[in-house]
């Protein structure tokens, strides 16, 4: 790898350390930071590790008005030789360059940011938990800091990554959830920006896990924005069901986002020799499984949960509820073997751990 130039400039004090076993979801951050700045006609330029601090930025700074940001997701793991493992980070950069296209926002060069966020984690690795099921998540972004009201590209912008230590998600065994099919509000259209992880997104689904919630749902399934009747995510994961023995996952169609955790589930699948379709499905399908006895498990996948499986759907006044509300063989045997990968404690024939 090349010795790309990052400016060090280490804390002189370090925070105290939350106790590793009672860590809940990005609430704490480590000591370090990585920023750079975009200047048009200049590039990328400044990459800089420095203390954790608040950053400055002016009130007209586009991000704030007009959401042109991108960010991402990934963890990295404590083996049990204490050495810090990623789980296939080259992805998320790269899913990071096709956000920034989408969004407007300059490219950043893949194997540089890799680099910066190896380097950031070496100087924190103290602060990746040990402790079963828990990580260091990481949670790289880029913002549009240009002050000007006007609605285009912004001509600079910030490239930082942040780390912090989270709990396990499952405390008490993996655990099937309670699911309302999602009738009125949309995620996501074809041709908009579902298939970028940009902030909007996230913005655009809050009131209907807000709505969700208080009616005893943990989170909900999207359905497409034109028709209200294709399959698309199920909260913020990609969603999977098995029906008679073959496992169906919703085609990439461009407003879905294409998780990391979604493509090494279909590449573990096809390993096994499982049966498993990307294609369109419908909810009424789904529906009619079921009653047909032939829904044999549904689950969601994503980097926070690795697998969720879902217990129970609600939709149209009716509920179905999943394999007896237990987890699946099949949901359990994918979290297993994705987990042990992941942190290091089985050999990893897909060359997925870094
Ligand atoms: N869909 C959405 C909307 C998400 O935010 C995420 C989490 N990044 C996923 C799916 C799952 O992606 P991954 O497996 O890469 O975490």
């Amino acid at each position: 790898m090349k010795d790309y130039q990052i400016d060090v400039q280490l804390s002189s004090t370090k925070k105290e350390k939350p106790a590793f076993n009672q860590l809940s979801f990005g609430t704490v951050f480590t000591d370090h930071m990585f920023v750079m700045d975009y200047t048009k006609g200049k590039g990328w330029h400044d990459a800089r590790i420095i203390p954790y601090q608040p950053i400055t930025l002016d009130p007209a700074a586009i991000i704030f008005h007009y959401g042109q940001t991108v960010f991402e997701g990934l963890k990295a793991y404590k083996t049990k030789e204490d050495e810090v493992v990623l789980f296939r980070p080259d992805e998320n950069m790269k899913r990071l360059n096709r956000s920034n296209q989408r969004l407007c926002i300059p490219e950043i060069d893949e194997e540089f940011a890799l680099f910066a966020l190896k380097k950031l984690i070496s100087i924190d690795k103290d602060w990746v938990p040990n402790v079963e099921g828990t990580s260091l998540y990481v949670r790289p972004f880029i913002f549009a800091d240009e002050p000007y009201l006007g609605v285009s590209p912004s001509n600079t912008y910030k490239f930082m990554i942040i780390l912090s230590p989270v709990g396990a998600y499952y405390k008490e065994g993996i655990n099937p959830v309670k699911i309302a099919v999602e009738s009125e509000f949309v995620r996501a259209v074809k041709g908009g920006t579902g298939n970028a992880k940009t902030a909007g997104n996230y913005a655009a689904s809050l009131k209907a896990q807000e709505e969700a919630e208080a009616e005893g749902f943990s989170q909900v399934l999207w359905l497409d924005g034109r028709e209200h009747k294709y399959i698309e995510e199920v909260g913020s994961m990609n969603v999977f069901f098995k029906i008679k023995g073959e496992v169906i996952t919703p085609e990439l169609n461009g407003s879905i986002l294409e998780g990391i955790t979604r493509k090494s589930v279909l590449e573990l699948l096809h390993f096994w020799n499982i049966p498993v379709v990307e294609r369109k499905i419908s909810i009424d399908e789904i529906f009619q499984a079921y009653h047909a006895s032939e829904l044999e498990e549904a689950f969601g996948t994503g980097t926070a949960a690795v697998i969720s499986p879902i217990g129970e759907l609600s939709w149209q006044g009716e509920k179905i509820i999943i394999n007896e509300a237990k987890t699946g063989e099949l949901s359990k045997k994918i979290y297993d073997s994705l987990t042990s990968i992941q942190t290091g404690s089985v050999e990893d024939p897909f060359g997925w751990r870094v």
